[in-house]
């Protein structure tokens, strides 16, 4: 009876610790990066793959109901922040959860978790890519679609989850809105490590205030394992960073080392469309720019 007891409680931790995708180790190097991982994550070599390169010259213009953003203004009551071995994850643990809706978004995503990506040097470290440029920090507010329940249920559909990308800008000066979370991510460098703030700044501090300017495709987790099953909205306007507060990012250690860099690669388009919002600044700034020259000529 023991014996058996035994083999049952083998067997569970067997699967649990094979369940494919969530426990399996990957990294950015070597024969655990991202050229290897659909050896064992299959999702990973699918066909509406992330990141991608966006070429303004193949995007198409769409009009998109305005995004709706809800309690992005409000201090966070209890977050927290954890090296996860492949980049730092900031959780809500207690409080009002940030929500989004509208634009290409049908019902309300609420919010899961917000994590980065970044490289070795100031040249490189976004994921997605806009004319073929890198950008050297990439931000992702992961959501999941509130009518699925929870992350994991929602994981399993392919409108269940969005992300709202953010890319940004080695400048000279510090952007203050960043000190707190700064002050933060140096108590993360372990791997594993975990810092708990209570009252932490809204998540608005985060990103930037133009909520019109953005593409949006259909992807997938950048990361194993790879679930086609994101709304990705991708926004124009970077947000600045000096490079310090960049190079804070490259001091966290992670599972094969140093983590200096855990950006996956582009992958191929396929089939699918890469929308622009036409509310977007560059719209209205092309159009406006029309309008001007048929003013002149209808003068
Ligand atoms: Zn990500």
């Amino acid at each position: 009876m023991v014996v058996r007891r035994i083999l049952f409680g083998a067997a569970v931790l067997l699967s649990v610790n094979f369940v494919p995708g969530y426990t399996q180790d990957f990294g950015y190097d070597g024969t655990s990066g991202p050229n290897f991982w659909g050896k064992t994550f299959h999702n990973c070599v699918g066909k509406h793959q992330s990141p991608i390169d966006i070429e303004l010259t193949d995007v198409k213009v769409k009009k998109f109901p305005p995004l709706k953003f809800e309690n992005f203004d409000m201090a966070l009551e209890k977050v927290i922040l954890k090296n996860n071995g492949h980049t730092v994850v900031l959780t809500v643990a207690e409080g009002q959860l940030p929500s989004v809706s509208g634009g290409p978004l049908e019902g309300t995503y609420l919010f899961a978790q917000l994590h980065f990506h970044w490289g070795k040097n100031d040249l490189e470290g976004s994921e997605n890519l806009i004319n073929n440029h890198s950008f050297p920090l990439e931000l992702h507010m992961v959501f999941y679609k509130s009518s699925y329940n929870d992350f994991l249920h929602a994981a399993n559909h392919s409108d269940g989850l969005t992300v709202l990308s953010y890319l940004f800008e080695a400048v000279e000066s510090e952007n203050h809105r960043y000190d707190k979370f700064e002050e933060e991510l140096v108590k993360v460098q372990n791997l594993g490590a975990t810092a708990e703030v209570h009252d932490f700044v809204p998540v608005q501090q985060f990103i930037i205030d133009d909520k019109d300017a953005y593409f949006t495709y259909l992807g997938s987790l950048t990361t194993p394992p790879c679930s086609e099953v994101v709304i990705w909205i991708e926004f124009r306007q970077t947000v600045p960073l000096s490079h310090d507060q960049i190079q804070t990012f490259r001091q966290l250690s992670g599972t094969h080392g140093r983590l200096e860099h855990n950006f996956r690669p582009i992958q191929p388009l396929f089939d699918r469309v890469i929308y622009m919002n036409s509310g977007s600044y560059t719209y209205i700034k092309y159009t406006a720019f029309l309008l001007t020259i048929l003013g002149i000529m209808c003068q």
